[in-house]
């Protein structure tokens, strides 16, 4: 395979030379935004609802991404058609840029960019065929007033506890309550339950990620005409649920089976999970941006 090439503020450079500075406030601060998006089959899963959150986490903390919206997104098609990587997974991040050891963003001239390519590392089919066990951990979700889970910024410190707490708990991905004790996402992925034949999923005001797939899900039942409601609830909601799954970018749809030791439903994944996770497959490739120039051998 030929050598990985990275979006680097304009220029595409081979993965050993895509370097940035230690001064960049992105590294030293966590200054920063990102996205992480999916190509499936040359077709850049909903680019464009990821660059509208790129904007958004960017005007909330008062971020100048040095590039149009469109600027952007071309940027990524482009890096897909470089390295001709007609599946896989995207890392667009923006930071602050390069400036001095002081907090002031002033001083920091220009936003860093940089679009990564890069082959799928899925997850076991295990996970999907049978379901995960989740728990719920002791770190809470960051308060929105003070940095608010719906920007998507590069301090992830909150979600990587919350990761290190499930992994010594023997799992591979956990809950986060909020303040209030409401059921909020996971660390990396948000939470819907199903309970008699609706489809439950938190608000995002309760402090989580306005999430892709999330969004996608929710298009989806009303398309199909499943009840989906946002609404609060606690970890008893979830233990009494018929059905518990996660979504996300990486993640896709992931049918959770067990919460805390309380097996959910029959302990098997559900079948309003099943129905919606393949009602998500067949979205997944025509839901977005086509790739133009992949050779065939690509796609
Ligand atoms: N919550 C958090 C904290 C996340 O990091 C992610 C992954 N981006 C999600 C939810 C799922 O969001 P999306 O479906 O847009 O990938």
């Amino acid at each position: 395979m030929s050598e990985m090439m990275i979006y680097l503020d304009g220029d595409f450079v081979p993965k050993q030379e895509a370097v940035v500075s230690v001064f960049d406030h992105g590294f030293l601060y966590g200054d920063g935004i990102f996205e992480g998006i999916r190509c499936y089959g040359g077709n850049v899963f909903c680019l464009h609802e990821h660059i509208v959150r790129l904007y958004e986490s960017a005007k909330s903390i008062l971020l100048d991404i040095p590039m149009t919206p469109q600027e952007m997104e071309d940027a990524v098609v482009e890096t897909v058609r470089v390295n001709q990587m007609a599946d896989g997974y995207i890392r667009l991040v923006v930071s602050r840029g390069v400036g001095d050891l002081g907090l002031d963003p002033r001083n920091c001239k220009r936003a860093t960019v940089i679009i990564i390519a890069e082959q799928l590392k899925l997850f076991p089919a295990e996970f999907y065929e049978r379901g995960l066990a989740i728990v719920t951990v002791p770190t809470r979700r960051n308060v929105p007033d003070a940095l608010n889970p719906k920007i998507k910024s590069l301090n992830y410190l909150n979600n990587i506890l919350v990761k290190i707490e499930a992994a010594r708990a023997g799992v591979h991905e956990a809950l986060m309550l909020n303040q209030d004790g409401y059921v909020c996402e996971g660390s990396g992925d948000n939470i819907f339950l199903v309970k008699n034949g609706k489809v439950v999923t938190p608000p995002t005001y309760l402090g989580a990620l306005e999430g892709i797939t999330r969004n996608i899900v929710i298009e989806m039942c009303e398309k199909l005409g499943i009840p989906c409601e946002e609404k609060p609830f606690t970890r008893h909601d979830v233990y009494v649920a018929d059905e518990v799954f996660l979504t996300g970018t990486a993640a896709e749809m992931i049918p959770v089976i067990d919460v805390d030791g309380r097996g959910i439903g029959n302990g098997e994944p559900g079948a309003m999970t099943r129905r919606l996770t393949e009602e998500f497959r067949a979205y997944t490739h025509v839901r977005g941006t086509k790739v133009p120039g992949l050779v065939p051998e690509a796609v």
